[in-house]
């Protein structure tokens, strides 16, 4: 029978033996270092996370720090970890603290939810598992093992659904231990409760699971309607300079690598070759060594053609707040698109 009250025991218990017990953010788990985890940790998992944290802590050991820096710094240590608004928010919600704040994280929950990228799942996280508060989460992982152990079949995401699961989520969250307890479901829904082959007999919730009893673990959660991915096409025009350096802009804060630096973008070759023409002196336009690539993101695929334009002089562009002649030998610390640093790469 599955009961609420036996799960925090039972994986406290397991957590003791099966348990991660050595990640990063467990050694001095601050609110600060335990809020960077949280939103590092959306969407990325924790093998990726690890050497990026590390990197992010060293730079910016506490929330004045962070607050200080130029965004250009912080997008700089997040490039390649996608979702960038993340990063944004950070940076944001580190200058409100220090604002508002006097420099130190809220300890009130309801006051970290007011935060730019902080939800009520990520500020019960930094509560529970830095000052043992009792709140309840309810992360991608700890979602699915819910659904399991008392057989939602139901599709997440509708209201009743999400009011239904945070109710089951605050039933067997316990008063004491919470940080351990926390920690625990989310290592089961990382380790054992796995999306699609979930390993039902190293569970210490085998027993009272109805999805298990009722043979319906494979099936829950009921998998999300399929949606259409569309595809994108851009040119991206490689504008070269003799002594080696490529320009790139700024991108708008709002949109897809917000804040970060790209090459020139356009809709066609044509469009790229006008440019050339007319913005760039005495430049060369052709084919870059790399044919294309493709870069997936959430809901669509971006096609990106890379042209090179190679100027034979200063190619008239000069450093802005929105234009940038990037070096790779002595590079800007700037945030670039991984497939941007992929092209870069290719020219050298
Ligand atoms: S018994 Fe299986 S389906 Fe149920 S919680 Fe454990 S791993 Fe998940």
């Amino acid at each position: 029978m599955s009961d609420p009250a036996r799960v925090a025991p039972d994986l406290i218990e397991w957590h003791a033996r099966h348990g991660r017990h050595d990640l990063p953010w467990q050694h001095e788990p601050t609110p600060y270092r335990v809020w960077v985890s949280e939103i590092m940790l959306q969407q990325t998992q924790v093998a990726t996370v690890i050497e990026y944290y590390a990197r992010f802590m060293q730079r910016f050991p506490d929330p004045a720090t962070l607050a200080a820096a130029p965004l250009d710094d912080v997008l700089h240590l997040w490039s390649g970890l996608g979702y960038y608004s993340r990063a944004r928010n950070l940076h944001r919600s580190a200058q409100l603290v220090r604002e508002q704040h006097n420099g130190e994280l809220p300890s009130s929950f309801e006051l970290l939810q007011q935060l730019p990228g902080i939800g009520r799942s990520t500020a019960a996280a930094i509560r529970a598992l830095s000052a043992g508060e009792s709140r309840a989460i309810l992360d991608g992982n700890v979602r699915r093992v819910l659904m399991r152990y008392f057989a939602i079949e139901s599709p997440p995401g509708q209201p009743a659904v999400e009011r239904r699961l945070w109710q089951l989520a605050e039933s067997c969250t316990p008063q004491d231990q919470v940080a351990i307890y926390t920690q625990a479901i989310m290592d089961l829904g990382a380790t054992v409760c796995v999306r699609s082959r979930p390993l039902c007999a190293a569970c210490p919730l085998h027993d009272g699971c109805r999805a298990r009893r009722t043979g319906r673990q494979f099936s829950i959660p009921a998998p999300r309607a399929r949606v259409v991915r569309r595809t994108q096409s851009v040119v991206m025009l490689l504008v070269q300079r003799t002594d080696g350096s490529v320009l790139l802009e700024r991108r708008p804060e709002r949109g897809v690598w917000g804040g970060l630096w790209s090459p020139p973008q356009f809709p066609s070759i044509e469009a790229a070759r006008l440019y050339a023409d007319t913005r760039l002196s005495a430049a060369e336009v052709e084919p870059a060594a790399r044919a294309s690539l493709r870069h997936a993101f959430t809901h669509f695929d971006l096609n990106i053609t890379p042209l090179l334009a190679r100027c034979a002089g200063p190619a008239g562009v000069m450093d802005g707040p929105a234009t940038l002649w990037y070096n790779a030998a002595q590079p800007e610390r700037v945030g670039l698109p991984a497939p941007v640093t992929t092209l870069i790469r290719s020219l050298s």
